[in-house]
C-alpha cells in the first residue's frame, strides 16, 4: 500500500459557484487528512436529466463521476447548482456510492430563495459543508448518525442541518479512525 494517502477530488458539475468549491477545498483534507484537488469542470450529462421531474438522477451522474478516478482509493465528489432525485425520492441533497467511492452534492435546496427568502450566503456554505462531510462518511464507511448535533446526523431537513455542528461525534470519529486511521 502506497505511503501516499488517496485524495479528494472534487469535480465542478456544470455552472456551479466557484466561491464555494474552493472553501469546501480548502476544509474537507483537514477532517479527512488528505490532499485535495479541483479538477477542471464538467458539464451536467444531458442523459441524467429527466424531462418529466426537471431534476438529474444522481446515479447516473455517479457512473460518470467514477469514470474521472485516478486510482480506486481516490475518492470523487461533484457538486452541482441542480436539483437532484433518485427514482424513490422526490429530491436528494447528494448521494454517495462508497463501493465506487464517488459522491454528489447539489446546492440547489440550500439556497434561500428555494424557499421563497432572500439569498442569505453565510447560510448556502455551512449547508453545502455539512452536506458534503455527511456524503463522505459514506464513503469512508461511517454509518449514518442519530446524534443531533454531529455533522453526520442523518437528516435532510434544513432546519436540523443549520443546527447540527461542523464536527464529527466521537462515535463517527472512532469509526473513522478505525476504519482509515486518519
Ligand atoms: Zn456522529
Amino acid at each position: 500500500m502506497s505511503l501516499i494517502k488517496a485524495k479528494i477530488v472534487i469535480v465542478p458539475l456544470g455552472e456551479v459557484d466557484m466561491a464555494m468549491v474552493n472553501r469546501l477545498a480548502g476544509s474537507l483534507g483537514n477532517i479527512f487528512n488528505r490532499g485535495v484537488d479541483i479538477l477542471k469542470g464538467m458539464r451536467m450529462p444531458p442523459e441524467a436529466y429527466s424531462e418529466t421531474r426537471s431534476q438529474y438522477y444522481a446515479r447516473v451522474i455517479l457512473t460518470k463521476l467514477e469514470r474521472v478516478k485516478a486510482n480506486s482509493r481516490e475518492t470523487v465528489i461533484g457538486v452541482c447548482e441542480e436539483d437532484l432525485y433518485l427514482p424513490k425520492e422526490h429530491f436528494v441533497l447528494g448521494y454517495a456510492d462508497d463501493l465506487a467511492g464517488t459522491a454528489v452534492v447539489s446546492l440547489f435546496h440550500f439556497r434561500s430563495e428555494f424557499y421563497g427568502l432572500p439569498e442569505d450566503d453565510s447560510k448556502v456554505y455551512p449547508r453545502l459543508y455539512k452536506e458534503v462531510i455527511r456524503q463522505m462518511a459514506t464513503l469512508y464507511a461511517v454509518k449514518p448518525c442519530q446524534n443531533p448535533s454531529c455533522i453526520n446526523y442523518d437528516s435532510d431537513d434544513m432546519i436540523d442541518i443549520d443546527n447540527k455542528g461542523t464536527r464529527l461525534c466521537d462515535i463517527c470519529l472512532r469509526q473513522l479512525q478505525q476504519v482509515h486511521a486518519v
